[in-house]
């Protein structure tokens, strides 16, 4: 019998493959990755500092024992190179190997800037446990980090890096942080509790240079200002991976399109977590690919399952000020409101019924998540 095959061995695929052993113990179950295969908790990347935790002490197992306790064969440092659903089997390399169902689970990329200059190398984007590692070897020893992003992951990573005991400068084109996230009042309170830990923002210009110097480097922004630094760390944003399921003919968005059964415009084929856009709605975060896991599992297990989505509130990891912040729904508009004073702020967004659509609660307002969270609208019903 072919197996169900999983690509990727991240949240989304390890879950998944936890919740159909629940449902399924027989069924043949091959996870294929292009890392490591180990079993971590991506967020926990970025308090890694704070926690006193290098890559090693993140792995929660190694794939070995993932594989004995999932029943599954793992192939790890694999790297699948095409699809081809009209046979039901998919490449790496030369090598075929035919499926009974397939599932996406290989999340999104970073997104990488051009840059000029010799010390481009020095540049880390960190999005998963190997990212990590390679980060903490070039670090050791440093004391100066530049984060280029302001969004969440780079905030998270300034507030993470700053406990650490990094000098962190933090560069990007946006008038604040959190931009497509947080009302301004929010992201005033959030830079300020960062500003307050040492942490300097560089709000407006972009990285356009990085050249060694006698020590460390110069990062030389479009400002004309130059930053001296011995590290690099890239938060710019991430990418779904949709390019191997484009080549397949699957339907992609802006991820890989999927319906509320996870499947994708092939009827074998399947994806959840970073890489899958399900009925328009694209989210990069853990809560979604859980529901996804569990229905999808179910489906897989022969009981057809469509997800849900409640509200899927975010607690960002910034303890210089703490920050938990429900966007309204993609496309509605409402109208927000500020209250309180300082780092203790409780925004929210009412659309014209009244109805919450959203909120960011900052210091200590994050308090009232729980009462507000059982006013938001479900995201997909
Ligand atoms: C620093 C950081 C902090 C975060 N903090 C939070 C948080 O606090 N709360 C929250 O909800 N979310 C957080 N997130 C987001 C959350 O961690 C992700 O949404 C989630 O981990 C994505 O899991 P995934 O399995 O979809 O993707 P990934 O973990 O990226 O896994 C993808 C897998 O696919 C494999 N792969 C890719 N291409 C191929 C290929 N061609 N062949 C074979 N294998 C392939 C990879 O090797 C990997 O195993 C954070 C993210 C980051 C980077």
């Amino acid at each position: 019998m072919s197996p169900v095959v999983i690509i990727g061995t991240g949240l989304a695929g390890y879950n998944l493959a936890r919740e159909f052993r629940k449902l399924d113990a027989d069924t043949p179950l091959l996870l294929i990755t292009a890392d490591d295969g180990r079993s971590y908790s991506k967020p926990m990347l970025s308090t890694g500092f704070a926690k006193h935790k290098d890559a090693d002490g993140l792995c929660m197992a190694e794939p070995g024992a993932m594989a004995e306790q999932l029943k599954a064969e793992i192939r790890t440092h694999t790297r699948i190179s095409g699809i081809d659903p009209g046979h039901k089997r998919l490449w790496i390399g030369e090598e075929a190997v035919c499926y009974r169902d397939l599932v996406l689970a290989w999340g999104a990329q970073t997104v990488q800037v051009p840059l000029e200059g010799d010390g481009a190398d020095r540049v880390f984007p960190i999005n998963d446990l190997e990212d990590y590692a390679r980060f903490r070897a070039a670090a050791a020893g440093k004391q100066r980090v530049l984060i280029l992003g302001a969004g969440l992951i780079g905030c998270e990573f300034a507030n993470d890096m700053s406990l650490g005991g990094f000098q962190v400068d933090v560069v990007a084109p946006c008038e604040q942080v959190m931009p497509t996230l947080l009302h301004p009042a929010a992201a005033a309170a959030v830079q300020a509790g960062l500003q307050g830990l040492g942490v300097r923002f560089h709000l407006g210009p972009v990285l356009t240079r990085l050249a060694q110097a006698d020590e460390g480097l110069e990062a030389h922004l479009s400002d004309g200002s130059v930053i001296a630094c011995d590290l690099v760390v890239s938060a710019i944003g991430l990418r779904p991976r949709t390019d191997l399921a484009a080549a397949a003919g699957l339907q992609t968005n802006r991820g890989v399109v999927v319906d509320r059964h996870l499947r994708t415009s092939h009827g074998n084929i399947f994806a959840l977590g970073d890489c899958a856009e399900v009925e328009g709605i694209n989210l990069l975060y853990v809560m979604p690919l859980m529901a996804c896991a569990r229905a999808l599992a179910q489906t897989l297990a022969g009981n057809p399952t469509q997800v849900s989505y409640g509200p899927m509130p975010i607690t960002v990891k910034t303890p210089a000020c703490p920050l938990v912040v429900s966007p309204p729904p993609l496309g509605q508009d409402g109208n927000w409101q500020v209250e309180g004073q300082g780092s203790d702020l409780k925004v929210l967004c009412h659309g014209a019924d009244g109805q919450l659509l959203g909120y960011a609660l900052t210091g200590s307002a994050v308090m009232e998540k729980l009462a507000l969270n059982r006013q938001l609208p479900a995201l997909m019903a």
